[in-house]
């Protein structure tokens, strides 16, 4: 933005209205630090007053009572228009996020109508009541399982992917009839409330989607936290997950949370190298390394690993960094000045803990990358598994690169993590790659590629990286309260065993 030209200014979305905040959010462009728009930032009271506003809405009827197909029509018909308005949806999240324009339009935003329409299918032939086995014991009844929406989800999403990401959240619980109060990450609040725009416009009614960017230990924990909210999902770093589950635990409030990573690329000695040294970098570079599940771990065998680090180091260099906007550019800045600095802490430690630093590990050289948030590619080679480098989330363009023995060596190395979110198999021997996916302890085994994710299938982690699971055919459960309906059928007292309690009503 040049001097004096203003900015766009995103005010709150409550009950329908645009709302100004307590404060406003000042959005910068991750690649040049400049000021691209503003967007209004509220607190506690604003997420009161966003609850208050779903809950009403919930309460109207208006979305929770409609009919599954009158709510999948209109998630189709925010879906459609999701995709028409594709390019300026990417432009306002990669001047936030730092996503280059091909990542963004291929995954970050690209991949936000398809999914929607997935959710939109669900919607339509979901479940809502499913007839339970007929009882004859001890008397004849018939139960029937219903599905119920809760009332009203709260979602906190990240920075990384800022509108898919929320949208793994708030349409399943739209999908079943929830209101939802959406608290986007205070860096990256623009694609979620322009979406609550389009949203309207396609007919959802005004209350039922409310957004409310702020900070999180304010507007996050209040919404974590607050009694009439009855559902929580969250992605994050996996300590906020901690807090929120434990501000959750307060109204005992149903919780998805998908949390951090560290995930293993475990390439075996038969593994296709040129495929392996592209889907690796894939796997760990894809924007700037940014994503929970990216493979951070690369764990070769003996056997391969000279040839294959030098391919690899061969072929990261050609990576170009660049103007997110430009078509031909492959990775961009890193999202803010707090993670720049800490990647490249975590640089130095790796550094100091004695692994070589085979590739980057630097702000890159020229005018371009003087202001902005910018890291090289960089690979370490001698990593141990122990080193910090090798455990903690570093949430940069970081590869560590440890060496294994034996195939049982390998799989244990790549259990050895407190994470389990994903991971990935390389091999040319398919039953000898789904051997080895059975022993890991992940939410995902990529066997043969990285970053597989896809709307039709669940994601989420093992251990510290989650509770729960997103996607697949099973998304909307979570959202939903089971309700068991019991019909007596037998019209009988003489069948009934309330002689247990009842046993003086002859004396
Ligand atoms: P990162 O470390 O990648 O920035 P965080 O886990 O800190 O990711 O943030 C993810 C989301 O959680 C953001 O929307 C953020 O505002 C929110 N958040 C951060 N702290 C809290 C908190 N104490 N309570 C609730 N939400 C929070």
């Amino acid at each position: 933005m040049t001097a004096g030209t203003t900015v766009r200014h995103f005010p709150m979305l409550i009950g329908g209205k645009a709302v100004d905040g307590e404060n406003v959010l000042e959005i910068r462009d991750p690649q040049n630090d400049e000021l691209v728009a503003t967007a209004a930032s509220g607190g506690a009271s604003a997420i009161d007053a966003a609850v208050d506003a779903a809950r009403a809405s919930f309460d109207d009827g208006g979305w929770s009572r409609a009919t599954p197909a009158h709510r999948s029509q209109v998630l189709h018909a925010i879906a459609d228009k999701l995709g028409e308005q594709i390019e300026e949806l990417v432009e306002l999240e990669i001047m936030a996020n730092g996503a280059t324009v091909r990542q963004a339009t291929g995954f970050h935003v690209g991949y936000a109508a398809p999914h929607l329409a997935y959710f939109a299918d669900l919607a339509a032939r979901y479940e809502f009541e499913t007839p339970m086995p007929r009882a004859s014991f001890p008397v004849l009844g018939q139960s029937t399982m219903r599905r119920e929406p809760i009332g009203v989800v709260g979602a906190i999403a990240p920075w990384n992917f800022p509108l898919l990401l929320a949208l793994w959240k708030f349409a399943p619980a739209l999908a079943v009839g929830n209101s939802v109060v959406l608290k986007p990450d205070e860096k990256t609040p623009l694609t979620s409330l322009e979406f609550g725009r389009i949203a309207e416009e396609c007919g959802l009614p005004p209350g039922v989607f409310n957004v409310v960017p702020g900070p999180g230990p304010d507007a996050g924990a209040r919404l974590a936290s607050h009694p009439g909210v009855g559902k929580i999902g969250f992605t994050g770093s996996t300590d906020i997950g901690r807090e929120i589950m434990r501000l959750a635990s307060g109204t005992v409030k149903a919780v998805t949370l998908e949390l951090g990573g560290k995930s293993p690329a475990l390439v075996l000695d038969d593994a296709d190298i040129d495929l392996a040294v592209d889907g690796v970098l894939y796997g760990s570079m894809l924007y700037s390394g940014q994503i929970c599940e990216s493979m951070t771990r690369l764990l070769l065998p003996d056997s391969i690993h000279d040839e294959f680090v030098e391919r690899l180091l061969e072929r990261a260099s050609t990576i170009q960094l660049g103007d997110t906007r430009d078509w031909d550019t492959d990775m961009g800045p890193v999202v803010s000045a707090r993670q720049h600095s800490r990647i490249l802490d975590y640089i130095e430690s790796g550094k100091a803990e004695g692994a070589t630093l085979a590739l980057g590990g630097r702000v890159p050289q020229g005018e371009r990358f003087e202001r902005g948030h910018w890291i090289e590619p960089t690979i370490f080679t001698g990593v141990s598994n122990d080193m910090r480098i090798a455990r903690e989330e570093i949430f940069g363009p970081v590869l560590s690169v440890i060496r294994y023995g034996s195939e049982p060596e390998g799989v244990a190395l790549a259990n050895d993590t407190e994470y389990g979110l994903a991971s990935s198999v390389w091999s040319t021997d398919n039953s000898r790659a789904l051997e080895v996916a059975e022993k890991i302890q992940a939410g995902s085994v990529w066997i043969n590629d990285s970053h597989q994710i896809n709307c039709e299938v669940p994601f989420g982690g093992y251990k510290q990286s989650g509770v729960g699971r997103e996607l697949g055919p099973h998304a909307l459960d979570p959202f939903t309260e089971v309700k068991n309906v019991h019909l007596d059928l037998s019209n009988r007292r003489d069948a009934r065993p309330y002689d247990v309690l009842l046993s003086h009503a002859d004396d």
